[in-house]
């Protein structure tokens, strides 16, 4: 199956008022670029330079998306152009991405990182370590940054009623924020879940945006 096909089978999975993030990490620009052709235009990456190599060489109306863990130290790099970036997963890192962001006069939209599965991760705030930076308010002293949501990752498991549960966990802790912390701001609107071997079943557990990547590209040459 081609990228074109793999890609059109996807989208009939997914309602239109889902995003779909294709994730070209470890793929060719010629497979960024087939996807471009059939109307693609929201990218996720994982690695800086990988990244910033690939952004020189494609289309610039490409939205591109940082999915993975970010160094503080390689913010910079990725400020310039990025649209989003989905792995906030501390304070730190926020502070870095507004500094930065002010620099080149940008708002970048941001993804709080919290972690649902079981299995051990050493990324991603905990509930109540999320809880408590909100209620710090210094968030809203970062006017560089803008908080549009939560992102998180399922346990890998075959076990679908675990995966549902920690997904039906990350959509009512983000029903939590909202109220709590945005309940005026339409922006804050994004719950980033789901990826290739689990995505129909984040979307039924509430998704905004799906993170796609071998389903679409294939398997990744690492
Ligand atoms: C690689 C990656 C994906 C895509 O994974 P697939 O299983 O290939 O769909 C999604 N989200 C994150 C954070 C990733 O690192």
């Amino acid at each position: 199956m081609s990228v074109s096909e793999n890609l059109n089978s996807v989208r009939k999975n997914i309602p239109s008022q889902v995003t779909l993030v294709a994730v070209s990490k470890f793929h060719p620009v010629e497979s960024i670029r087939e996807a471009y052709d059939c109307g693609q235009r929201v990218f996720g990456e994982s690695r800086v330079q990988e990244l910033t190599d690939k952004v020189s060489q494609l289309p610039t109306d490409i939205e591109w998306h940082f999915i993975g863990h970010l160094q503080t130290n390689k913010v910079k790099y990725i400020v310039p152009f990025i649209t989003m970036i989905h792995a906030i997963d501390s304070e730190r890192l926020l502070q870095e991405i507004d500094k930065s962001a002010a620099k080149v006069n940008r708002t970048i939209d941001c993804l709080l990182q919290i972690h649902i599965a079981e299995e051990e991760s050493k990324f991603g705030f905990s509930l109540d370590e999320c809880r408590e930076f909100m209620a710090s308010g210094r968030w809203k002293q970062m006017p560089n940054i803008r908080l549009r949501g939560v992102m998180g990752m399922a346990t890998f498991t075959e076990n679908e009623t675990q995966v549902r549960r920690e997904f039906e966990l990350l959509s009512h802790f983000f029903q939590e924020v909202k109220e709590k912390w945005f309940a005026d701001e339409a922006s804050f609107s994004e719950i980033s879940m789901g990826m290739s071997d689990d995505y129909r079943i984040a979307i039924e557990s509430g998704s905004t945006m799906v993170r796609i990547g071998s389903t679409i590209f294939g398997n990744r040459q690492y």
